[in-house]
């Protein structure tokens, strides 16, 4: 569909790139990209997917992810500061989209100490109900 193999192959190699060259074991979230997988995709483009979580934290939960697998956050160089940006907008604009007008939680976890379990870089968007402070 549109190239989507292509594309995630292509992001692959440069995943790999980026690790210097030992190759990024493509997670869940790459065939939710390449649609092997069925998900509830709520927007897609060029630069990334959303999609509802599976497991909602809130009344509305969606994860946005970039199409290249960067693992997590704590990979990411000056090259990725688009993509971010680009992620970023989409997540605001999907919470807008959403009905998340009196706000919501945006959440990444990076590494063990952040609990993440899918070493695919995702955005969480949270809301629909009052959240606590601090986080657990
Ligand atoms: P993490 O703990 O920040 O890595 O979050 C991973 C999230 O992905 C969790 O909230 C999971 O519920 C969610 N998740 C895992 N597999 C799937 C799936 O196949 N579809 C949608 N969400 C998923």
């Amino acid at each position: 569909e549109r190239g989507c193999n292509e594309e995630v192959q292509k992001a692959q190699r440069a995943a790999a790139e980026r690790n210097g060259g030992s190759p990024s074991p493509p997670t869940i979230f790459s065939r939710i990209i390449d649609r092997t997988l069925p998900a509830d995709i709520i927007h897609e483009d060029d630069k990334c997917v959303a999609f509802r979580d599976v497991n909602p934290q809130a009344p509305v939960h969606f994860l946005v992810i970039p199409k290249t697998p960067i693992a997590r956050l704590s990979q990411v160089n000056a090259s990725d500061t688009e993509l971010l940006g680009h992620l970023l907008v989409t997540a605001s604009r999907l919470a807008h989209k959403e009905g998340l007008a009196d706000g919501y939680r945006l959440v990444i976890n990076d590494g063990k100490h952040g609990a993440q379990s899918v070493y695919h870089l995702h955005l969480h968007v949270i809301g629909g109900r009052q959240m606590g402070w601090p986080p657990g």
